[in-house]
């Protein structure tokens, strides 16, 4: 009989897993809570047009995404960016081109001009003298990115272009985002290459594109990818219980009462809440929900264990070892806007706002229909000539999420409308939204702090010995973003 494997959660990483062991031979089931599969990469309605909910793109450094794409058969709907626009960076000081060529901010080029206008020429200087430093300086276990950027190239390089990019695309303080979490090949390559800057060139895929153009997309939306391999799931023999939530994870014949007739010797027993409500037995499980909820399964907190049973303590023992990095509370506000004054795209493919800029509260603004010609086409065939779309994101570590406090949702879009007109430089007003939408995400983003990865280490060294059929994945361990999950997924049990 071939191996049973129950994978809980239908996020990418949980899908990648499914497939995976689907295509070895085993018979897979996965689990989603929710009805669709894809977590956070998914589509929704924007007044008539299709349009990301939450990743919106894939780096294309590894080029892992783009073999899986092609591997299942989406190569067609790939698109690029719209080639020289580039992104700005707002500040107190106003909208600056971001230096191209850099990695999170950190600039390849510190004598550029984009890296003057941004950081004054003695800042620059300050930056551009790093070269002379030893190559080990400003490495220590568990130094954050903003510590590790203010060491080598000055607190301006840090505050100015790091700060906007790890609030933008991690939605996390670079002063306590691990460096070697979110940068895991940089120490190493500043020994080999020297200095940071020519880490950084080295590193960067494309070193002369602009900020933000080493990625690629889906047409219509990047829920493609997960609709792809939910239908290779299945057509590998795949089942998919959509729907339901996983309560509780017990090892087989632990508790002689909860294994099923058909199942005797099931290394594990799931219970199932929701469409599918009962008990499920596996060979190999794979937890693949964001780290809190795959704590609790192991430790039996889920809500149907409630029974006063004990945790296992091999289960106790690995689930204490799953580092907590906090979530980041993230509210996107999608606008559809007839807007001729966008035409011309005054901020090129958007902005990332520094924190602490007056007078605007979001983070970052995509010009979703700018960066994207196919989204701009949607836009046009549903609105009219002159539409755009926009994606402001909201949610600093720490921030309440306009529409948590005393906004109103009507509230809210006026407040996107007013940070759109202030990092666009162009007067938007109500009547010129055809459609606003807003998707909150409170569990996905994820922050690793100083240590993370000495507790990623551990939890590898806990499963190993334990040598249980257990496999645990997502964000929280491969790191953010549709590449590191690819590249991540089958490497560690
Ligand atoms: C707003 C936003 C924008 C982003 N933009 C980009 C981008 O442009 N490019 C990029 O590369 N990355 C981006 N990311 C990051 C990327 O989307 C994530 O890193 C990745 O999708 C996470 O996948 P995952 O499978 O680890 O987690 P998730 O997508 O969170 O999936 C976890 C799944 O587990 C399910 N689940 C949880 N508990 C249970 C349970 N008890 N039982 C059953 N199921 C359960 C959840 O419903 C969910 O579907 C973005 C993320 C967000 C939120």
């Amino acid at each position: 009989m071939s191996t049973r494997v129950l994978v809980l959660g239908g996020g990418l990483a949980g899908l990648l897993a499914a497939r995976r062991h689907a295509r070895g031979g085993a018979r897979v089931t996965l689990v989603e809570r929710r009805e669709d599969v894809g977590g956070a990469v998914r589509g929704v309605d924007l007044g008539g047009i299709l349009v990301n909910a939450g990743a919106e793109a894939y780096g294309t450094g590894s080029g892992a995404v783009d073999a899986l794409l092609s591997d299942l058969g989406l190569g067609e709907h790939v698109v690029t960016p719209r080639a020289g626009l580039g992104s700005r960076v707002v500040s107190d000081a106003g909208a600056l081109v971001s230096p191209p060529g850099g990695l999170l901010g950190i600039p390849g080029d510190p004598l550029s001009r984009e890296v003057r206008a941004a950081l004054g020429t003695t800042g620059a200087l300050r930056a551009w003298v790093e070269r002379l430093l030893p190559a080990s300086f400003g490495f220590a276990d568990g130094v954050s990115v903003a510590e590790y950027v203010r060491r080598r190239m000055g607190a301006r390089v840090a505050e100015r272009l790091v700060s906007p990019i790890i609030g933008g695309v991690h939605s996390a303080d670079p002063h306590t985002l691990e460096l070697a979490s979110v940068l895991p090949r940089l120490e190493e390559t500043v020994r080999e290459t020297g200095s940071l800057a020519a880490a950084v060139r080295r590193l960067r895929p494309q070193p002369h594109a602009s900020a933000g153009t080493a990625v690629r997309a889906l047409d219509p939306t990047m829920a493609l990818l997960p609709g792809a391999l939910a239908d290779d799931l299945i057509a590998h023999g795949g089942t998919m219980l959509g729907g339901t939530r996983a309560v509780g994870v017990r090892r087989g014949g632990t508790d002689a009462a909860d294994a099923q007739p058909d199942a005797p010797d099931a290394a594990w027993q799931v219970r199932l809440e929701g469409a599918h409500t009962g008990t499920l037995a596996a060979d190999h499980l794979v937890i693949a929900t964001d780290p809190g909820t795959a704590r609790d399964l192991l430790l039996g907190n889920g809500a149907a264990e409630a029974d006063g049973s004990d945790a296992d303590a091999d289960l106790a023992e690995v689930a204490r070892a799953i580092p907590s990095s906090p979530a980041v509370a993230v509210r996107l506000v999608l606008l559809a806007l007839d807007a001729p004054q966008l035409d011309a795209f005054p901020s090129g493919t958007g902005a990332l706002v520094a924190p602490g800029t007056r007078g605007i509260r979001a983070k970052g603004l995509t010009h979703a229909s700018a960066k994207w010609e196919h989204v701009e086409r949607a836009a046009r065939e549903r609105f009219g000539p002159h539409s755009h779309v926009l994606r402001l994101s909201y949610g600093r570590p720490g921030e309440v999420l306009p529409g948590d406090d005393a906004l109103t949702d009507e509230q809210v879009t006026d407040l996107a409308l007013a940070d759109a007109s202030a990092i666009l430089g162009t007067a938007l007003s109500r009547e010129q939204l055809r459609a606003a939408r807003t998707v909150t995400w409170r569990r996905t983003m994820r922050q690793a702090r100083p240590g993370h990865r000495a507790a990623l280490e551990d939890l590898d060294r806990i499963l190993g010995s334990a040598g249980l059929p257990l496999e645990l994945t997502g964000a929280w361990r491969a790191g953010t973003g549709l590449d590191a999950l690819v590249r991540h997924d089958g490497r560690t049990s």
